[in-house]
């Protein structure tokens, strides 16, 4: 059995003793402002009862104006303060502790109120902030001290500041914000000085026992960032002034280089960490892409860090303590960073929840109950909708037979995983086949399931995905034209130049497999820093290198191209579309919207443009690649249909418009919580 002696180990801060080196990371959820505070009190007694030493709420606004956007919950009245009680009982009575963030947003803030130390407007937001003048600075600080104090008449264990990401307090100490001539700007020493008194009266509120952790900006990756001697500098300077843990931020809201997403290698950022490491005395947190025990281990193995922080896999799994320490940490559901569920939900305004575990955020309203009658239950298709279902059920009790016609699970998973940049898929199959085998679900791989297979099953669940559709292009049938599945799960030979039919998230995803050469610069950080000019802090200010991005050179020359004229990959995830657009814009991808498909020949893909089919052009390619959108695959639905079996339909079986991985598992889940 693997042990996580690093991880596992205790860590002692003087008035209290965490069990673990494993901080729940901040996150937006949307709950609060949901105003159910059992569900608030359920979402993180859930993660209490999973083992984890340490959680942070979402970010808590110190005031009106500092609220991420109008409304944005905050300890502003006694209510509040109740409301909050709610939550740190229940996780107490679970045997957790919760730390609350205070979150000022400054100029980040949605909002016309919104204030900075500068009147400059962020690229992400619409609103100009107002500069503040002395007397405003002082409200900010009292706010957050007052904020502090009120956390704790709450029974939180502590809280964070949020000094990092971009926000407030981060917006004073870099020239980029702060163009100050008063003593609040101007001199490195000015700059500090409100992330310093901010944490001093803070902890002038808070008493000396109560965790205060400090979440500072270690790499900004924006121009005129801070150069790692200052951020050295504000590490000495926070401890100093009282807090009792320093957390890890890197990079800006505003910045262009990924930090969080898939793509981005594992653990990408704690080399930057591992540099603070002997500068303090208090212990210091690492985050971003660490997602699994053993990276987390490894982590603190090498000496990056005392503590690591993960936010997004406590959502995949609110046991992933739990399960590291009793010897199953292949059980734990896998974060795969795709944002899909949790930030790109925030962003559109709507509770987070997680692409793998659609019970996160919805723990009071989807509980899985064990069945009252164990039924049998067989599910066709073990794609993600099938799998969600057939574990679900399998999880309340029922006996499950899963079939495909495949020779191993995952479905269109399995496409995803090839992609360069999606390694994480690997990581959910592989913890799909493990909790098949552990839940005890009958799997008949290679078998083409019948409506004669399906007798004497109580529930029948057809999952049986999709099939490509067929954009019924003259010419698509020559020996120049292939599809997506031909491509990566085929292997399909491609030529030099490419043109692929269709801007979705596949066209999308096989114009990155087409141009990537060699190895994916997920699995190889040096490349990948080198891909999105990230350089050492310690050698350039903010982390940016001066010579810009420097990827790869593309294996194909390839042009996508779509019938709608808007812009292409408009549509992906909204907190991970520009990375996609980015990564293939720097591959010299050509993108051509609002075509009309005249035909294909051996010069390649003849196009029109708008509805007189004007500019006749020839794409001149040597392959063509459908990537044209899908179609549900119901053969086997029909069938029980005309012979009035019951069943359920789900995923892209039922739906195949806008058909995604996220509402597939949901679907999944929802459905085999009702059997
Ligand atoms: P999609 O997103 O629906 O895109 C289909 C593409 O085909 C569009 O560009 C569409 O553009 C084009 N198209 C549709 N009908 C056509 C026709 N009759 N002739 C020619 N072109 C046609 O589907 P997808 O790319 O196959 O992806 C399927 C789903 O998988 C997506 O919805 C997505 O949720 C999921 N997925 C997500 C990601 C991700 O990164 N998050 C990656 C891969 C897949 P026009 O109609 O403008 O031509
Ligand atoms: Fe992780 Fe995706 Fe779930 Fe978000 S939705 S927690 S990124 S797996």
């Amino acid at each position: 059995m693997q042990t996580y002696p690093h991880l596992l180990a205790p860590l002692d801060l003087g008035h209290v003793t965490l069990p673990n080196r494993v901080l729940m990371g901040s996150m937006h959820t949307g709950l609060e402002e949901t105003k159910d505070w059992n569900r608030v009190a359920e979402f993180y007694a859930a993660r209490a009862r999973g083992g984890v030493g340490l959680m942070v709420t979402g970010g808590m606004a110190p005031n009106r104006e500092g609220g991420v956007f109008p409304g944005a919950a905050g300890l502003f009245t006694p209510d509040d303060i109740a409301n909050h009680r709610i939550v740190t009982d229940r996780v107490h009575g679970d045997g957790g502790r919760i730390a609350m963030q205070i979150l000022h947003a400054g100029r980040y803030a949605y909002s016309p109120e919104c204030v900075a130390p500068s009147a400059i407007k962020s690229p992400i937001s619409p609103f100009r902030p107002k500069e503040l003048d002395e007397a405003g600075i002082e409200k900010q600080i009292a706010d957050i001290a007052t904020a502090a104090a009120r956390a704790r008449e709450a029974g939180y264990d502590g809280i964070e500041v949020m000094g990092s990401e971009g926000y407030f307090l981060n917006q004073f100490l870099v020239t980029h914000t702060n163009k100050r001539t008063d003593g609040w700007g101007g001199s490195y020493d000015n700059r500090m000085r409100l992330p310093i008194e901010v944490v001093r009266r803070v902890r002038a509120a808070v008493g000396a026992d109560f965790i205060v952790i400090y979440r500072l900006s270690m790499i900004d990756l924006i121009p005129d960032g801070s150069t790692w001697a200052e951020v050295v500098t504000l590490a000495r300077a926070i401890e100093t002034a009282g807090a009792s843990i320093l957390n890890t931020g890197i990079g800006w809201h505003e910045a262009r280089i990924p930090t969080i997403a898939t793509s981005v290698p594992r653990r990408a950022f704690s080399w930057v960490t591992k540099k603070l490491m002997g500068e303090v005395g208090i212990p210091v947190v690492t985050s971003n892409r660490i997602n699994t025990p053993e990276v987390a281990e490894a982590v603190l193995a090498d000496g990056c860090a005392d503590m690591v922080s993960m936010a997004r896999p406590f959502l995949a799994d609110a046991d992933f303590v739990a399960k590291a320490q009793a010897g199953r940490a292949a059980q734990i559901a896998p974060c795969i960073a795709c944002n899909q569920a949790c930030l790109d939900h925030t962003f559109a305004g709507k509770l987070s929840s997680c692409l793998v575990n659609p019970r996160a955020c919805h723990e009071t309203e989807l509980p899985i109950i064990a069945a009252e009658t164990p039924h049998r239950v067989a599910v066709v298709g073990a794609g993600p909708a099938g799998l969600a279902a057939a574990l679900t059920a399998a999880e309340r009790g029922h006996a499950v037979t899963l079939f495909d016609r495949a020779g191993r699970i995952g479905g269109q998973l399995n496409m995803a995983r090839v992609i360069p940049g999606k390694e994480e898929f690997h990581g959910l199959v592989e913890w799909y086949e493990t909790m098949v085998a552990a839940r005890g679900v009958t799997l008949r791989l290679n078998c083409d399931a019948t409506p004669d297979d399906l007798t004497g099953f109580d529930d029948i669940i057809i999952a049986t995905g999709v099939l490509p559709r067929d954009p019924a292009i003259p010419g698509q049938d020559g020996p120049n034209v292939v599809n997506y599945i031909d491509v990566l799960r085929h292997g399909a030979a491609v030529g030099d130049r490419v043109a692929l039919i269709g801007a979705g998230g596949i066209g999308f995803d096989v114009a990155e497999f087409l141009t990537q050469a060699g190895e994916s610069p997920t699995l190889n950080l040096d490349e990948w820093l080198a891909e999105w000019g990230v350089a050492d802090p310690a050698a350039q200010r903010g982390g940016i290198a001066p010579e810009g991005p420097q990827p790869e050179k593309p294996a194909r020359q390839v042009t996508l191209v779509q019938r709608k004229a808007e812009k292409l990959g408009k549509r992906l995830g909204k907190t991970t579309g520009w990375i996609h657009r980015a990564t293939l814009a720097m591959k010299g991808v050509t993108m051509i919207g609002g075509v009309n498909y005249e035909r294909i020949d051996a010069r390649g893909l003849h196009v029109t443009f708008g509805e007189d089919r004007r500019d006749p052009t020839c794409i001149e390619v040597d392959t063509i690649v459908l990537c044209a959108g899908q179609v549900s695959e119901r053969g086997l639905a029909d069938q029980l249909r005309e012979r009035g079996i019951a069943h359920h339909v789900i995923g892209g079986a039922d739906v195949a418009a806008e058909l995604d991985a996220k509402r597939a598992i949901d679907q999944g889940v929802r459905l085999a919580a009702t059997l």
